[in-house]
């Protein structure tokens, strides 16, 4: 039970307090006056403390974006040329993409890797795609026949 629960349990039992305390016309109606102030003393000290905490969080947050950045640009310089041998589309990126359907035939895309991104343009002269690619792209299925036969451009 996190202290929070505890604090909506009592500031409950402050309430019902006050109604047993209408209803029966006796003391409970000061105590549980007493606990709802008290509650709402706490709720609002833990609220101004809960800001505090917050902007503590916030500032982790903003951390944590300038490290997402460096490891975005790190993760592009190892971003990869993937492609799906039914279609021979070509994406690029850190990752496998998502096996969405493909255009080509039934069923999704079937991603493969064909190594890093580079400044060289290598060309399979079977299917005709393209891409640019660090060294020799990987030899994957060629939607022609067999594989990729690449050649540097
Ligand atoms: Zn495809
Ligand atoms: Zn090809």
């Amino acid at each position: 039970m996190s202290f929070k629960n505890i604090f909506a349990l009592a500031w409950l039992v402050g309430f019902l307090l006050i109604g047993f305390g209408i209803y029966y016309n006796n003391s409970m109606f000061a105590y549980g006056l007493l606990l709802v102030i008290i509650c709402g003393v706490i709720n609002w000290i833990g609220g101004k403390l809960g800001f505090k905490l917050l902007g503590f969080q916030e500032q982790q947050k903003q951390d944590s974006e300038k490290n997402n950045e460096e490891q975005q640009k790190q993760d592009n310089e190892k971003r990869h040329n993937y492609i799906c041998y039914k279609c021979n589309t070509v994406v690029q990126g850190p990752k496998t993409p998502v096996y969405t359907p493909c255009p080509s035939k039934k069923g999704a895309h079937v991603w493969e890797d064909l190594g890093l991104i580079g400044n060289d343009h290598y060309q399979c002269p079977k299917c005709g795609v393209a891409v640019k690619s660090k060294k020799t792209p990987v030899y994957t299925t060629c939607p022609k026949t067999g594989s990729h036969t690449w050649g540097k451009m």
